[in-house]
């Protein structure tokens, strides 16, 4: 569908507004010559809260329904979800879907494996001609898709039915601005203009860069622990950077566990989370695979990309 004007400046602030945030943030830190360490801090605080907002609160909670969430917990996830200015919790759901059934297809709203129609395992080129179009397939997959003039849903669209029917869900979504409005009024009244700026900016640029590597190098950079349509990976760095969702390959593979890394080495820290949450009696309905089904998906030879 094409963006409506509001679409397309919200997508134009949810991207700029970050980088230029960052770029004052460390302007005004050679001007002072230091950054507070309560700003950083702040930063912290805010890059773990919302990011978990995205991974355990519009991930596992909402889109894959992993687990079942008392009304605060949901409430708190979709909100630190919001905050993190990736776009309102039923689009978000909704793009991550499509990705799943289409995965790495060229109905994938972003596939590092499809460049204009042109599916790259295997296409025939030049080597410098294939490099080319990988970054750019590389680069779409990772936040190209995002400046492009059309939006991979429309209110129309029947994958939507299910989000649209939770009344808070829809709320969340509807008042989205309010929460993104509220996170740089919360860092300004904490640490003022530089507060603002380093968990405001600094802290969403980190994120949305963190999600948009799960969209691309996971698909590229890792390796298969199961066999699955796609050409997800898991990524042990992207793992530890995005709370545990670089266990990609794990994911494609049980898309409705609420937890992502399914060994003990493969640290996931969102899965942490819900376990704790489930020992407070704070969600149930925990949803894993059982071992037998993990182990009848293990390839019998992993491989690398
Ligand atoms: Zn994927
Ligand atoms: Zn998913």
């Amino acid at each position: 569908m094409v963006k409506s004007p509001v679409e397309r400046i919200g997508a134009l602030v949810a991207m700029f507004l970050p980088i230029m945030g960052t770029l004052a943030a460390i302007w005004l830190a050679f001007v002072n010559g230091y950054v507070r360490s309560a700003d950083l801090w702040l930063l912290f605080w805010m890059y773990l809260a919302t990011g978990l907002g995205i991974t355990v609160g519009f991930h596992r909670m909402l889109t894959h329904q992993s687990f079942r969430p008392t009304l605060p917990v949901k409430f708190l996830f979709l909100m630190l979800g919001s905050m993190a200015l990736q776009g309102p919790a039923i689009y978000w759901a909704t793009v991550h879907w499509k990705h799943h059934v289409h995965s790495d297809t060229d109905a994938d709203p972003h596939s590092p494996w499809w460049w204009r129609g042109i599916d790259l395992r295997g296409f025939m080129a030049s080597p410098w001609h294939r490099i080319k179009l990988r970054a750019l397939a590389f680069w779409n997959a990772h936040m190209g898709w995002l400046f492009q003039g059309t939006i991979p849903w429309d209110q129309s669209d029947p994958v939507q039915q299910r989000f649209r029917r939770d009344a808070l869900v829809v709320f969340m979504s509807r008042t989205f601005v309010v929460w993104v409005v509220l996170r740089f009024a919360l860092c300004w009244l904490i640490g003022g203009l530089p507060g603002m700026l380093w968990g405001g900016c600094v802290a969403i640029l980190l994120t949305q860069q963190v999600t948009y590597l799960v969209n691309s190098a996971t698909h590229v950079v890792g390796w298969k622990d199961f066999d699955t349509t796609d050409e997800s990976r898991n990524n042990p760095v992207v793992a530890l950077l995005a709370k545990g969702e670089g266990w990609h390959n794990n994911h494609h593979k049980f898309m409705w566990s609420a937890r992502h890394g399914l060994t003990w080495w493969q640290f996931d820290l969102s899965y942490v989370v819900i376990w704790v949450m489930q020992r407070l009696r704070l969600v149930s309905e925990v949803r894993l695979p059982k071992p037998s089904q993990i182990q009848a998906g293990v390839r019998r030879h992993s491989a690398s990309a």
